[in-house]
C-alpha cells in the first residue's frame, strides 16, 4: 500500500493565537504535527502539504479577514510541518506539467491555494493520480472548512482516506464531530497520531 501524509494549512496564521485568522487552541496540536512530519520523513512518506497563498486584497478577504498573504510571516508553514526544500505546486494551470518531475521525486509538496477547498488548485487532480498512492493520512486545520474539503475531495478519488483525529482543529468547536459522521458515513477512517505513527 502507497501512503501519503496530506498536511492541511498547517501556517502560523492559523496555528497559533497571535495569527490573522487563529484557529483556537490549534497550538496545541503542533507537537503532533511534528510526529506525524517525522514519521513520514523516517520512512520516505511523501509528503502533500496544502497552504494559503493570498495576494493583497484577495476576494476570499470578503468573507475572511485577510490572512495567508504571501510574504508574510503568517503565510509560512510551522517548522514542525516543514521539511528541507519542499517543491511548490501553484494554482497557475500549467504548472503541474512544467513542474512534474521535481514534485513527483520531492519528499514535501507545498499545493497553494487562493480558495478554502485545495481542489480549486487545477494541479491538484494530476498531481493526486500521478502520486498513485491508495492512502492518504490527513491532519491540520480548520476542521470544518480546509480539512472537510480535503477529506472528502479525497474520499471522491476513491483511495483509503484516514482523518487523524488528534491533529486537527476546527475553527467554531463542536462543528467537529457532525464532520467527523459524515466522513465515516461516507466510507472515511478515523485515526490518531499514535496509530498512524505505528508502523
Ligand atoms: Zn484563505
Amino acid at each position: 500500500m502507497r501512503t501519503v501524509f496530506f498536511d492541511v494549512d498547517t501556517q502560523l496564521d492559523f496555528l497559533f493565537p497571535a495569527g490573522a485568522l487563529a484557529v483556537p487552541g490549534a497550538e496545541t496540536i503542533v507537537k503532533s504535527l511534528g510526529e506525524l512530519t517525522s514519521f513520514a520523513a523516517a520512512k520516505g512518506i511523501q509528503i502533500v502539504s496544502t497552504a494559503d497563498a493570498h495576494p493583497e486584497n484577495d476576494p476570499e478577504f470578503a468573507v475572511w479577514k485577510p490572512h495567508c498573504i504571501v510574504g508574510t510571516t503568517g503565510q509560512q508553514k510551522v517548522a514542525a510541518t516543514t521539511l528541507a526544500r519542499p517543491s511548490i505546486l501553484p494554482s497557475a494551470p500549467d504548472s503541474f506539467r512544467e513542474l512534474q518531475e521535481q514534485l513527483l521525486a520531492a519528499p514535501q509538496i507545498i499545493v497553494e491555494k487562493q480558495d478554502f477547498d485545495c481542489f480549486t488548485n487545477p494541479n491538484l487532480g494530476p498531481l493526486l493520480e500521478s502520486l498513485r498512492a491508495d492512502r492518504f493520512v490527513v491532519y491540520g486545520v480548520a476542521t470544518e472548512h480546509c480539512v472537510r474539503c480535503g477529506i472528502f475531495g479525497l474520499l471522491r478519488t476513491g483511495v483509503r482516506v484516514e482523518l487523524v483525529t488528534d491533529a486537527i482543529k476546527s475553527l467554531v468547536s463542536g462543528k467537529e464531530k457532525e464532520i467527523l459522521d459524515d466522513f465515516v458515513a461516507n466510507g472515511g477512517q478515523l485515526t490518531t497520531v499514535r496509530a498512524a505513527t505505528a508502523s
